[in-house]
């Protein structure tokens, strides 16, 4: 079987479904999921989401995240992201998403780098409320199609020019998918790991078929730790505390980001 599609993305997580929202809706969008909707690192991000409140807050807001990056941050696309936020929040409040208000005005709250409250927040589950409403937004798109189970295993490449991916559908059948464009929003590596807070199956697989089509990448050093988890003899199970109140957080924060520091300062 083969599949003729306008526009294949892989990868059903923020990154995946928020794109497929912005195509054209006359555009045909297939979009691919190597597990189930709900399992992508998507839905586990329990902070908040940054926006910029007013222009006098963009250097600020720019020396924080340029701070956080110790610097080695694209500038444009810093200050691309800071500029694009206000529109994405207005997009994701069109989509239903419900952030944290307080007699009926949104709340902002600090967090990790910012040195102003400029956090929009749903409880502890912010990452869940958003994918879950880009989620119920691209099911109810006529022009979007999703494919749970479909794993892709190859791009489609001839002189250079891709023209879609090879999968691997729910059936265990070959499916090569032909599309004028390709989008691979298929999250990280922390799946490598033997024990991570990632879903097990995120295994960079669009960095390793890019890196063996030659496709230039950027910066794949960069991982994020999570200084705050708890340890689990069981393999992909690191355990993160759901941490309620900004109270919690600032503690273990302050406790475990302390020694995490100081023993990174000493190891690296
Ligand atoms: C426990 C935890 C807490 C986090 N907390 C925060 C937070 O508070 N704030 C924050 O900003 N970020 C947080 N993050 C990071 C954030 O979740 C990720 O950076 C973000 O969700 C990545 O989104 P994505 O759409 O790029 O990838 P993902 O959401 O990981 O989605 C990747 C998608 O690609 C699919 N895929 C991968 N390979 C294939 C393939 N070969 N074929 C088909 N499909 C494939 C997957 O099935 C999945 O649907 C957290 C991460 C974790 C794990």
């Amino acid at each position: 079987m083969e599949k003729e599609t306008d526009v294949i993305i892989v990868g059903t997580g923020a990154a995946g479904l928020f794109c497929a929202l912005q195509l054209p809706e006359g555009k045909e969008v297939t979009v691919i999921t190597k597990d189930e909707v709900e399992n992508s690192d998507s839905f586990l991000a329990q902070g908040g989401i940054c926006v910029l409140r007013s222009e006098d807050d963009f250097d600020g807001y720019f020396e924080d995240t340029m701070k956080a990056g110790h610097y080695k941050n694209n500038r444009d696309s810093v200050a691309m992201m800071i500029r694009s936020s206000g529109e994405i929040i207005d997009l994701l409040l069109k989509y239903g998403v419900e952030f944290e208000r307080r007699n009926g005005e949104l709340v902002y709250t600090r967090e990790g780098g910012h040195s102003r409250p400029r956090i929009l927040f749903h409880e502890d589950i912010t990452g869940k409320e958003i994918t879950g409403k880009l989620l119920a937004q691209a099911k109810s798109r006529g022009n979007i199609t999703i494919y749970e189970h479909t794993e892709m295993i190859d791009l489609l490449c001839k002189n250079n020019i891709c023209y879609g991916i090879a999968a691997v559908d729910s059936q265990g059948e070959i499916l090569p998918v032909r599309a004028e464009h390709t989008v691979l929003a298929c999250g990280g590596i922390g799946g490598l790991y033997r024990h991570s807070t990632n879903f097990a199956h995120l295994t960079g697989d669009g960095i390793a078929l890019a890196l063996r089509h030659k496709v230039q990448l950027q910066d794949v050093n960069f991982v994020q730790i999570h200084p705050t988890t708890l340890y689990s003899e069981k393999p992909g199970d690191f355990l993160f505390p759901s941490l309620s109140g900004e109270k919690e957080r600032f503690f273990i924060m302050q406790k475990w980001s302390g020694l995490w520091t100081s023993f990174c300062q000493e190891t690296w």
